[in-house]
C-alpha cells in the first residue's frame, strides 16, 4: 500500500497524496541558452516526462527562467546550491519548485527571506540530501555517509522549513548503493508525512543505470515509498524519462502506454521476430492507451498468450494470426505482422 504523504503543488500538477507518482528529469543543456533548454524541455514532454529541474549555478542561468518557463507548459524545478540570491532570483522569475537545502545556507536571515518568498509564491522546496555531501559533523557522528547520517541530515533540513513554519515540502535520500538509499528512505519514512522524491543518484550510464534503478526504485515502490521519481541516468535524459514511466508501469503503478509482452523466442520460432516487436514497441510508444499487446513468436505456444492479452499476435512462417480480446480477429501475411498489428492498437476502443 502507498505511504500516506502530505499533498503539494507544483505548479499545475500535484505531488503526494493521492495524485499519481510523477517522472521528472533534468535538463542538461546550459541554461543560459534559452532556445536549447526550451528544446530540451520540449522533448521532455513529449516523451512524457511531468516534471523537469534545471540546474541554476549562477545569476545569468537564474535570469532566463521566466523566459523559459513561459515557452513550456511543464512544472520546472529550479536546482540551487548554497547561494540564497539565486533561489529568490529564481522565484521572482516564476518557477514553481525548488531544489535547495537550506541548511548549505550559511546565515539564518538568508534562508528566511528565501522561505518568505517561497511561501507567498506557493513554491515548495525539495530537500535534497545525497550521501556524497553529508556534513563532516554528520560523517563523524554516525561514522559515515550511513542511512542513519543520511536520515539526520534530512531531518535537520526539513527543521530550518519547520521552525519558519515552511511545510511544502519533499525529500530525497539519495546515494548511488541501493540499499543504503532504500534503508535511508525506510528509516525516514517512520519520522516524517513529507513526499518522497526517490531515485539511485549517479546509477551509471544506460544499460548499468536502467538495471540499478529499476531494483532500487523498484524496491522502494513496492514498498510503498516514493511520489516522484527520477531515473539518473548517465545520458540523455529522453532515456530518464523512459526508463521512470517503464518502471512504474512493469509495477502497474501507472500506464501511459501499451505495455508489450514479447516471446523470448526459441528454437520452435520461424520468423524473424526481433524487428517486429521492436516496430510495435516504437509505434505503440506514444498511444496512451492501457492496454497489453503480445507479440508471439510461433503457432505452438504463441496463441495462448495472444489470446490472454487485449491484443496479440502469434507469427507463424508466413502467416500470422491476431487476437482481439481472446477471439481471433485476423489473418495477416508475413510483411504485415507489425503493420496490422499497429492498425489494431490504433483501432481498439
Ligand atoms: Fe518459442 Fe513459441 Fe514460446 Fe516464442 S511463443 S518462446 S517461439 S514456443
Amino acid at each position: 500500500m502507498r505511504r500516506q504523504t502530505r499533498k503539494l503543488k507544483l505548479g499545475n500538477l500535484y505531488i503526494g497524496g493521492d495524485a499519481p507518482i510523477s517522472v521528472q528529469s533534468m535538463t542538461i543543456t546550459d541554461t543560459r541558452d534559452i532556445p536549447a533548454t526550451v528544446d530540451q524541455i520540449k522533448k521532455l514532454q513529449e516523451a512524457k516526462c511531468d516534471i523537469v529541474r534545471v540546474a541554476v549555478p549562477d545569476m545569468d542561468a537564474a535570469k532566463c527562467l521566466e523566459q523559459i518557463q513561459k515557452q513550456v507548459t511543464l512544472p520546472l524545478i529550479a536546482d540551487i546550491h548554497f547561494d540564497y540570491r539565486l533561489a529568490l532570483e529564481a522565484i521572482r522569475q516564476g518557477i514553481v519548485g525548488l531544489r535547495l537545502n537550506p541548511g548549505n545556507i550559511p546565515d539564518a536571515w538568508k534562508i528566511q527571506e528565501v522561505v518568505k518568498a517561497a511561501k507567498e509564491k506557493g513554491v515548495p522546496i525539495r530537500v535534497g540530501v545525497n550521501a556524497g555531501s553529508i556534513s563532516k559533523e554528520k560523517l563523524l557522528e554516525y561514522g559515515g555517509p550511513t542511512p542513519q547520517a543520511m536520515v539526520a541530515s534530512a531531518k535537520e533540513h526539513i527543521r530550518i522549513l519547520e521552525d519558519l513554519d515552511f511545510f511544502d515540502i519533499k525529500v530525497s535520500l539519495k546515494a548511488s548503493d541501493i540499499t543504503r538509499t532504500v534503508e535511508a528512505y525506510r528509516k525516514l519514512a517512520k519520522e516524517v508525512e513529507y513526499p518522497f522524491h526517490i531515485g539511485i543518484s549517479e546509477a551509471g550510464t544506460y544499460f548499468s543505470g536502467t538495471v540499478k534503478s529499476s531494483i532500487g526504485v523498484g524496491m522502494l515502490l513496492a514498498e510503498g515509498l516514493g511520489d516522484t521519481l527520477r531515473i539518473s541516468l548517465a545520458g540523455d535524459p529522453l532515456e530518464e524519462v523512459k526508463v521512470g514511466l517503464e518502471i512504474l508501469k512493469s509495477l502497474k503503478i501507472r500506464q501511459t502506454s501499451p505495455e508489450i509482452i514479447a516471446c523470448p523466442l526459441c528454437g520452435r520460432c520461424e520468423v524473424d521476430l526481433i524487428p517486429v516487436v521492436q516496430e510495435i514497441e516504437e509505434s505503440l510508444s506514444t498511444m496512451d492507451k492501457p492496454i497489453n499487446v503480445a507479440v508471439m513468436g510461433c503457432v505452438v505456444n504463441g496463441p495462448g498468450e495472444a489470446r490472454e492479452a487485449d491484443l496479440g499476435i502469434a507469427c507463424g512462417k508466413g502467416v500470422g494470426l491476431i487476437f482481439k480480446k481472446g477471439e481471433i480477429i485476423r489473418k495477416v501475411s508475413e510483411k504485415e505482422f507489425a503493420k496490422a498489428l499497429i492498425e489494431e492498437a490504433k483501432n481498439l476502443k
